[in-house]
Order: structure tokens, then sequence, then C-alpha cells
């Protein structure tokens, strides 16, 4: 009890610190309950960084992972954007570097180089082209290239290549271990138990679980799917704290995890004592070589004339 007030009590602190400073605070789908409550928007990493972008605001509290806290830097080059835990990285984003890409670039000298979103700035930097899972088959389809590198999710690239039979799509080996957790035989469980429901899936599920799906969305394509559906019972197949965020928002709808619910970990690690600090401190602040923005943004731009 005395735990519930000292959140509510934190809340309070940070609701008011945050208006004192005219900073906003932006949080991803996945990011604790708590600190989801405190945040000014709520949503997907590129949602996020082009709200970043768009506020009035200077002082940006980006509570998500490393890479997403660099996209709104990247967005936003003259703002100061404060990520509370730096070591709040996503592993698969941490499985490709810039090397790689340069090396691949040496084995692959013809193709065009893409990067999902979860990258970091400097393999970024070293891209043709960024997308997101929500448009990731449209920059595909769009690019001007035969071949193509996909880095680094290899679901992602499988899923999408579904859709773009006339190109040469080469994926890098990386992936989500959240995602790549979802098993079949558990969302088929799922399944036979809530026939009536609706099985929705992240593209970043393996092969065989999105060919039981009857959708696959991005966490923003959840949201909107859950608001626009005439379905009353969902299976989701994504982190659970977008499940969460569903229920909240939808109280007259039913969500269920598809199979064990899963959690991303380094998602979590931002606190609201975290968000807390990072406001008086203003810190810990996103700081990237002026090349690797400038190049970076280059990438980030390049999808977004694309899509
Ligand atoms: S859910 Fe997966 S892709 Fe997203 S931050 Fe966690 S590990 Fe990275």
């Amino acid at each position: 009890m005395a735990a519930k007030k000292e959140i509510e009590e934190l809340k309070r602190m940070i609701v008011k610190l945050k208006r004192k400073k005219g900073a906003i605070i932006l949080a991803h789908n996945y990011q604790r309950e708590e600190v989801q409550d405190v945040a000014d928007f709520i949503g997907d990493s590129l949602e996020l960084s082009r709200t970043a972008a768009q506020t009035d605001s200077n002082f940006i509290v980006f509570c998500g992972v490393r890479f997403m806290a660099e996209t709104a830097k990247i967005l936003s080059p003259k703002k100061l954007v404060v990520h509370p835990v730096p070591m709040a990285r996503c592993p698969m984003a941490d499985m490709v570097t810039a090397d790689d890409i340069l090396e691949l670039r040496k084995e692959y000298p013809r193709a065009k180089f893409v990067c999902y979103v979860n990258t970091n700035a400097d393999v970024k930097a070293e891209c043709d082209v960024c997308c997101t899972s929500a448009n990731a088959v449209q920059v595909l389809q769009r690019i001007d290239a035969d071949e193509i590198v996909f880095v680094p999710d290899r679901n992602l690239a499988l899923y999408a290549r579904r859709f773009v039979k006339d190109k040469s799509i080469i994926p890098w080996n990386g992936w989500c271990y959240v995602h790549k957790r979802i098993g079949l035989e558990e969302v088929k469980r799922s399944k036979e138990m809530h026939q009536d429901a609706l099985l929705v899936v992240h593209p970043e599920c393996n092969p065989e679980v999105i060919d039981i799906a009857d959708e696959v969305k991005s966490t923003g394509g959840m949201v909107k799917l859950a608001s626009e559906s005439n379905h009353r019972k969902f299976l989701i197949g994504t982190e659970e704290g977008l499940i969460r965020r569903l229920r909240r928002e939808h109280p007259d709808k039913i969500f269920m995890s598809a199979g064990t619910p899963r959690t991303c970990y380094n998602m979590k690690l931002i606190t609201l004592h975290d968000v807390y600090e990072a406001l008086i401190n203003e810190s810990p602040e996103v700081e990237l070589p002026e090349d690797i923005l400038r190049r970076a943004r280059g990438c980030v731009e390049r999808m977004l004339q694309l899509v």
C-alpha cells in the first residue's frame, strides 16, 4: 500500500516538474505502465521521434531503448534529448555494427542497404534507407534496387520478402529475443482455446507463427486495429506492455497474450525514479557526432520520401 502511495506521489512530482521545465516525456508502448502514466505521448519508435520533432518543447525525455532516443535526436538535432538509462539498449539493434555494414558492402557492391529503425545511429549512417515494421514492405517495393541487404531482423526481412517477389532480399541474421520466444505450439493452443479471437502478431515473430496469424501488424498497427475492428476478442503476439495499453484503452474488449506473456527486460530498465532524476538533472543527454547525425538523418529522410 505504502509503495502504491509512493508511486502516485512520484508521478505527481514528475508531472509538476515536467510542466515547470517545459519538458515532454515520450514513452514506448513496451515501457512500464507507471512510466506510460506520466508520458505525454505513447507510441512506437518512429511515432515518438516524429512527435519529438514536431513539439514546441526543446526538452525531450525519451523512455525507450537507446536507438529510439538516438532517432529522436537524429530528427531533432537542436533539442535536448535525454535518455534516462543509457544502458537500456535493444539487443537486436546491437547485433549489427557499422563495421559489419562496411564489410557487407564489399560482399554486395551492387546492393542497396535497408536498415530497420531498430539500429544504432552509426549503422543508419552507413545504410541507404531506413524502415519501420509498419512500412518495411513499402520501402522494399519502392526502393530503386534489384538487390537489397536488410539488417538486422531476419524475421522482418523474411516477412517483407513475401510481398516483394521481384527483388533479391538478403537478410542479416539478427533477431528480437522477445518475439522469437513466441512459440508456434503455444500460439496454436491459445488459438484452439479462443477460437473466436483474432490472432494478431508482430512481423518480428517467427515465420511459422506469422503463417497461422489472422493479421500481421506493427505495434502502431495493432493499436489502430483494436480501435477500428468489430472484433471483441484478440490474441496478441507481441510484448506484454502493448497488451496492457490495449486493455487500458479498450475496457470493452478482450486482449490476451498469444501464448506466454513475453517481456522485453531492456525496455523495463527505466523506472519512475530514473525519469524524475533525468528531469531534475537534464541528463544523461543523447549526444552524437555531427557526421553520424547528418548521415543517419539522410537515411531516415529517404524512408520518409519513399512512404
Ligand atoms: S522488444 Fe525486441 S526489438 Fe524491441 S527493444 Fe526489446 S529486444 Fe529490441
